[in-house]
């Protein structure tokens, strides 16, 4: 797409300049160098080359807080995005985290591979290869390995989500031919692996007689119900986020009491993606006994957990998580609950660094619920 495209379809020509996203932006707080007001102004000066080749356009979190803020509805994570399809194309690519063990493992998923993908379905837990009801449990299973330094179960969320859909009488799908949803790669500017993977994705799901797709990745759920409809075309399936169906039936889950005070942090892709702020809340609140406090910060004005897209992780990514586990630390909670397994990872991480300074815990509100259940 030519960037007069991009500036078009992304409401960036209607631009005043006034400066609002830079001041909303959490990468500007740490970075005070990095301006998507800046940015946007340069290209509509027509020296889109300054941006391809400006480490800025790989620092951008697509976290749509600029969004919130924006007088013009200008759509900055979008024009990013695209700009960075631009910049693949020439050849300019970010900086990955993990040696690009994740592009890596995301190129490999384009190829005809076969993969062991449900090895942590237990023998307790009821799961089946044809149904009408899919669960795409997303890379959980690679990230148990990558990140196992870090001391997070990934697969516990996979584990805790077929616990729950059991207790409502669900017997999910699940396959070893699902794909990563490719959400990373279109974040990285590969489109054409995003697509390949959509395709790959669909056909599988397809072919499992699925009605309906449950997702506990954010990331994934806006994938297939925001980018998949863009780039292939309609979905032959429902989709719906765990957190959607877990509130419409959360009297049926038998939860038990739990005395603790927790905070939720919104995940960018559940919450100002999605507009899903309630349905977890609702759900954590019908724990008896347990307190529910608000960050300073949450809902639509709720910081990101600081890296996306396995893309140029480093200082300014600690500053931000660092920022958002204070501001959870500051509510008085033991455990700050989210609902993203990346989000999980990335707070871990940061908080492994940090030591003992940060006395918190985080868990995904499918571990918080699934302990709920056993009281
Ligand atoms: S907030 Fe919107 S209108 Fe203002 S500078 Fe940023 S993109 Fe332009
Ligand atoms: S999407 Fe987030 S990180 Fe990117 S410019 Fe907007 S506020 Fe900053
Ligand atoms: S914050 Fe996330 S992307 Fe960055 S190093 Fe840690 S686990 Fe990797």
């Amino acid at each position: 797409m030519a960037f007069e495209e991009i500036l078009r379809q992304t409401r960036s020509l209607l631009c005043l300049d006034c400066g609002k996203c830079t001041g909303t932006c959490p990468v500007t707080r740490v970075d005070p160098t990095y301006s998507p007001r800046a940015t946007i102004e340069r290209v509509l000066a027509g020296r889109p080359e300054e941006l391809i080749n400006n480490d800025h356009l790989w620092a951008c979190l697509t976290c749509r807080l600029c969004t919130t803020r924006c007088p013009s509805g200008v759509d900055y994570p979008a024009f990013v995005v695209a700009a960075r399809v631009q910049a693949r194309g020439t050849g300019v690519e970010g900086t990955y985290a993990h040696n690009a063990v994740m592009q890596e493992l995301m190129g490999l998923m384009t190829l005809p591979v076969k993969q062991n993908r449900t090895g942590w379905v237990s023998g307790q837990m009821r799961t089946a290869a044809q149904g009408e009801d899919f669960y795409f449990v997303g890379c959980l299973p690679y990230f148990d390995v990558i990140f196992a330094d870090l001391g997070v179960v990934s697969t516990e969320v996979a584990r805790n989500t077929v616990r729950l859909l059991n207790r409502l009488g669900i017997t999910p799908v699940v396959s070893d031919d699902e794909r990563c949803c490719g959400s990373d790669l279109l974040l990285n500017g590969d489109e054409v692996g995003f697509r390949r993977l959509a395709e790959l994705n669909v056909r599988t799901i397809a072919e499992s007689g699925a009605k309906r797709v449950i997702f506990s990745c954010p990331e994934c759920y806006n994938a297939f119900r925001n980018d998949y409809p863009r780039v292939i075309g309609p979905l032959p399936f429902e989709v719906v986020h765990l957190t959607e169906l877990l509130a419409e039936h959360v009297g049926e889950l038998g939860l038990g009491g739990l005395e603790e005070t927790v905070t939720y942090h919104d995940p960018c892709r559940l919450g100002r993606y999605q507009g899903i702020y309630e349905e977890p809340r609702a759900l954590i609140q019908a724990i008896p006994g347990l307190e529910l406090v608000e960050m300073r910060k949450n809902r639509a004005q709720g910081l990101c957990c600081g890296t996306t897209g396995w893309v140029n992780c480093g200082q300014c990514a600690k500053g931000i998580q660092i920022t958002r586990l204070r501001q959870a630390q500051a509510t008085g909670a033991t455990r700050m609950i989210t609902a993203c397994p990346k989000c999980r990872i990335h707070f871990t991480c940061a908080l492994n660094d940090v030591g003992e300074e940060i006395p918190i815990e985080v868990e995904d509100l499918t571990g918080l619920l699934a302990r709920s259940m056993e009281e």
